[in-house]
């Protein structure tokens, strides 16, 4: 029997059903994660299920109360949400701590963890992008900070760029990230790797950069993923420039939590195909 898509979300948390695992975030309609865990529950003969659940900026704590009342057992954790669950946890390891971005939560002991860090060197790994890349940061939101604290440890020069600029400069120096700097305009000269860690593509807006300024074999890369029209991607694409979306990062940050959560082995092939 096949599962029932209106189960997928997404629901007011309010109206939320009893499920074992949820995405939360605002927006959340465009989020794929349902599909891609339940793709997974359903080739491991799993009886679990999925859904995704709309949480408005200030309603985190009383929706994660809900939420747990209700007997969920983890948490996935998007947009805006990343470092306002913190508030709510008992816990959480000691790298989403110092970068104060939690995207996957266990419930029964309120702990929280950043799975979008290692998902994200990962996908590096898989693109040839080594150490040593010099790379530019856009934006300076959770997303941002958890992956620019990955690519610095691992040795990626970095500049930081934030629509509003302050917050790139605070997030270099509280982080004590080394080999970084903040910039005030996102200047892709001399840049092997941009990552756009903004949440502009969900809101259809675009990025002033200027393309023409790209080296040669440069990647554009989008943390976002299935966006029916991505300037940032079109943008770089005409430029010249290799475009890469999130979809393998939702895989790999997806199948982190679900080896978190179930302690089996993810069933990384099902969970790309059902997200494609
Ligand atoms: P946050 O809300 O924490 O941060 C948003 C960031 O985007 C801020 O730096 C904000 O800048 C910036 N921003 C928003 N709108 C614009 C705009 N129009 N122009 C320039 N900058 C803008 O979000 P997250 O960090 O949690 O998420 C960011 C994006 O990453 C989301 O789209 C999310 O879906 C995606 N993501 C995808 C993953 C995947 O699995 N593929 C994994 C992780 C994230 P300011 O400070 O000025 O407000």
């Amino acid at each position: 029997m096949g599962i029932s898509k209106e189960l997928d979300g997404p629901f007011p948390w309010r109206e939320a059903p009893v499920a074992d695992y949820a995405v939360i975030g605002d927006p959340i309609s465009h989020s794929r994660s349902p599909q891609m865990h339940n793709a997974a529950y359903q080739a491991l003969g799993l009886t679990l299920r999925y859904t995704s659940v709309h949480v408005p900026r200030g309603e985190v704590t009383e929706a994660l109360d809900h939420l747990k009342g209700l007997g969920y057992k983890g948490i996935n954790v998007t947009v805006p949400h990343k470092e306002e669950v913190i508030d709510w946890l008992g816990d959480c390891d000691a790298f989403a701590s110092r970068v104060r971005s939690v995207n996957t939560i266990r419930m029964a002991d309120k702990f929280g963890f950043n799975t979008d860090a290692p998902a994200f060197m990962e996908t590096l790994r898989l693109l040839n992008l080594p150490p040593g890349t010099p790379t530019l940061v856009l934006g300076a939101g959770g997303s941002s900070r958890a992956i620019a604290t990955a690519l610095s440890e691992d040795g990626y020069p970095l500049h930081i760029w934030n629509r509003t600029p302050g917050k790139a400069r605070a997030l270099v120096k509280e982080l004590d990230l080394e080999d970084a700097l903040a910039i005030d305009t996102p200047d892709i000269r001399g840049a092997g790797l941009i990552v756009n860690a903004t949440s502009a593509s969900l809101a259809g807006e675009r990025l002033p950069i200027n393309w023409d300024d790209a080296i040669p074999g440069a990647v554009a890369y989008d943390v976002m993923y299935g966006a029916a029209l991505n300037s940032f991607l079109d943008e770089a694409s005409l430029g010249g420039v290799r475009a890469v979306d999130g979809l393998a990062l939702l895989v790999m940050q997806g199948a982190l939590a679900f080896e978190f959560w179930v302690k089996k082995n993810a069933p990384h092939e099902v969970m790309w195909e059902a997200v494609r």
